[in-house]
């Protein structure tokens, strides 16, 4: 593995290999084989940090499945508080369908709190939400991932399709920022 990067104005180092990654997302794709077997469930991919992710999680999918990506945007108009985000890019007809909403990152968990709010007016049937990483010490909402490839101490990671202000999403191992 790479030693120290650096992107734009900050210093990374290396925190999670890529083969620790596979072996994850490998572990919680088994569980997920065995959970969704028979309800031809609908990833949705959240754009753009889970894109990795989530290509990487659907090639170990057995089960018939589909899936499909949205994004999470702040709300753009004359009452924007800055905070609230709307769901972008749902295409397909959710209700009485099982979804798996696939996430980077639950940081505080108020995207996805928002998130699981807007499909839940869809009325599924039901929705798991599978996360690449999961920090619960910085959780401040009252979810609960169904699926964590990884849980990580509250610091700032690069690499796998997370990015630092864009950059670094093509990392193949995960970053984490170094002290100053
Ligand atoms: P939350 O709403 O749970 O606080 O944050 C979720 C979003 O914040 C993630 O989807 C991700 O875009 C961003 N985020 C949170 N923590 C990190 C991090 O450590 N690194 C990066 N690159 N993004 C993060």
């Amino acid at each position: 593995m790479d030693t120290k990067i650096q992107i734009k104005d900050r210093f990374f180092t290396p925190y999670i290999s890529r083969d620790e990654i596979a072996a994850a997302v490998g572990r919680i794709a088994s569980k997920m084989n065995e959970d969704l077997a028979g309800k031809n469930p609908l990833f949705l991919c959240v754009l753009n940090g889970a894109f990795v992710f989530a290509a990487d999680l659907f090639r170990e999918i057995k089960v018939d499945s589909e899936i499909s990506f949205i994004r999470m945007k702040s709300y753009e108009g004359m009452h924007s508080t800055g905070e609230v985000k709307q769901v972008y890019g749902l295409q397909q007809d959710i209700s009485g369908r099982t979804v798996v909403v696939v996430e980077d990152i639950v940081d505080t968990g108020f995207t996805i709190q928002q998130l699981l709010k807007q499909l839940n007016a869809h009325n599924p049937k039901e929705i798991k939400v599978a996360t690449l990483l999961f920090k619960p010490e910085s959780l401040k909402c009252d979810v609960k991932p169904d699926y964590v490839a990884l849980e990580i101490p509250p610091a700032f990671i690069v690499g796998y399709g997370l990015d630092y202000d864009e950059q670094g999403r093509n990392l193949k191992d995960i970053y984490v920022v170094a002290e100053d």
